[in-house]
């Protein structure tokens, strides 16, 4: 290692604690993994700073010695935008873990960004109130995580992305500026909204240190219901009715295609509710308030449908367990999705009304590629999301480029976008021009180049800066 970067690692070390730095051969292997099996380069050291101050510090020096730097939460991101590459230094928010404040009265959460989503969420409901956002990873992953690719997940029809549960963020830039925006109120019309900017764009701007986040009233109710539909259109029809009738206490409308139901049916060993023969499985919940009658409205809403005929089944959960067996096969996306390893997964938006026609013609060109190119479906198709997972048979030579560029192709002629909420990190940046114009993709690396000077943050990830 040259002297200058030793001695500038030498700074850095002395602005933490003891725990707060370690050295590359001493790092573990679970901060250079993701949980589809990639595996990064040590990084040049790992810092775990406390507090805000720390990585004020820790980045002002990186900043001074041109050093690059991988920012890390909760590391479940699907495209390798947190894991280190080749002489970055690996900059972990774990440590960062306080909630700071809950104020059930003002409906307001304030904490440090490293915090993970399922203990906020368990928090905030031990006050009686609940923290919305919700995803399969929410064990893992961390606000900061969840702000910095602005997370969609199971809520989204009801309660909006991570943007719009974001009151007010704490942020720290390239230089080691920090960047106070935590205030507690709705409305702030003060010029230019600054933490929109950070919000979604996946820690190339800027390093989330704390947030103020919106509370919502727990639902006194929830209500789940698996459906089968033995058509596409019917889908679209029980989503019309369930809007109608449910309005705001729709929360979840997901779609499982068949082929995918039937691996995910097998793997969570549940049960078969509703047998594995009809095209399409959804899932429907709705909650709300004491008294708003949920359970009720759910069950007439699918009643209804049964009698039009938009739906050939349907099971509606008894108890919070059955809801959760319910849940289990959607739920199980990413170890379903290894059982047809090797594959290439994507996460794309499209108008609803055109999804059908979409996977028709994908399964039939990824057909034309190899005759074992099969791809599983499924998603939450109430925000206009799908999730594919495409088998990459060995045989197809350069197997995985070929299915990426064929489905990318396909979904550029649906004007769809090649990232509805896992981001674009490193692995979708090659089909970012896909959705985004020349104008765009400049404009992005005119904020880049404004906010960060050197090219130190998350170096690479979502565009190429010179
Ligand atoms: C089982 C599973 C289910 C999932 N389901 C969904 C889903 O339904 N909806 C959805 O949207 N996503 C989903 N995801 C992916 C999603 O992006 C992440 O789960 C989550 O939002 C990332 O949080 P994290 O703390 O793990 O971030 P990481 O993986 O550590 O990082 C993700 C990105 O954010 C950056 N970053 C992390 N922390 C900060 C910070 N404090 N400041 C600046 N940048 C930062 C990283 O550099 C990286 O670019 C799922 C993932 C898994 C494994």
């Amino acid at each position: 290692m040259a002297r200058d970067l030793s001695s500038a690692l030498a700074t850095i070390r002395s602005l933490l604690d003891p725990a707060g730095f370690v050295e590359a051969a001493e790092v573990e292997e679970r901060y250079l993994a993701d949980v589809r099996g990639f595996l990064a380069q040590a990084p040049l050291a790992l810092v775990r700073p406390t507090g805000t101050e720390q990585v004020s510090k820790v980045l002002a020096a990186c900043h001074e010695h041109d050093i690059p730097v991988a920012v890390q939460g909760g590391r479940t991101g699907l495209v390798q935008g947190q894991l280190p590459r080749t002489g970055e230094l690996l900059l972990s928010l774990e440590r960062m873990n306080r909630i700071e404040c809950i104020d059930a009265d003002g409906g307001l959460a304030t904490v440090q960004c490293g915090v993970v989503l399922q203990t906020l969420q368990e928090q905030v409901e031990a006050a009686g109130l609940m923290f919305p956002l919700d995803l399969g990873a929410r064990g893992s992953c961390t606000i900061g995580g969840n702000i910095s690719t602005n997370a969609g997940g199971n809520r989204v029809i009801r309660y909006g992305m991570t943007r719009e549960l974001v009151v007010g963020l704490e942020v720290v830039l390239a230089d080691g500026t920090v960047l106070e925006g935590l205030t507690p109120y709705l409305k702030n019309n003060t010029g230019i909204d600054l933490k929109q900017l950070f919000i979604g764009s996946e820690g190339v701007l800027g390093v989330v240190t704390r947030a103020m986040l919106r509370l919502y009233p727990q639902p006194a109710e929830r209500a789940v219901a698996l459906c089968a539909a033995d058509g596409f259109a019917q889908v679209q029809r029980v989503l019309a009715l369930c809007r109608q009738h449910l309005a705001g206490a729709l929360t979840s409308f997901e779609v499982m295609w068949q082929m995918y139901y039937r691996r995910a049916v097998a793997l969570a060993d549940t049960g078969e509710p509703l047998g594995t023969d009809h095209p399409f499985y959804v899932l429907v919940e709705a909650s709300g308030s004491a008294g708003a009658g949920v359970h009720a409205t759910l069950e007439r809403t699918l009643q209804l449908a049964l009698e039009e005929g938009a739906l050939a089944d349907v099971a509606i959960a008894q108890s919070h367990a059955q809801a959760e067996k319910l849940w289990k096969p959607r739920e199980i996306s990413v170890e379903t999705g290894r059982t047809i390893r090797p594959t290439a997964s994507f996460d794309i938006s499209l108008p609803i009304a055109r999804m059908d026609e979409f996977v028709y013609e994908l399964q039939d060109a990824l057909r034309a590629l190899h005759a074992d190119c099969h791809v599983l479906v499924f998603g939450h198709l109430g925000d206009g999301n799908l999730h594919l997972v495409a088998h990459v048979p060995e045989a197809l030579g350069r197997g995985k480029e070929e299915v990426e560029r064929t489905t990318y192709a396909l979904l550029q002629r649906y004007r769809g976008s090649v990232s509805a909420e896992h981001g674009i990190g490193i692995s979708k940046r090659d089909a970012l021009p896909c959705s985004r114009t020349p104008a765009e993709l400049a404009t992005m690396r005119t904020l880049k180049r404004a906010l960060d000077p050197r090219g130190i943050l998350n170096p690479g990830r979502i565009v190429e800066v010179d």
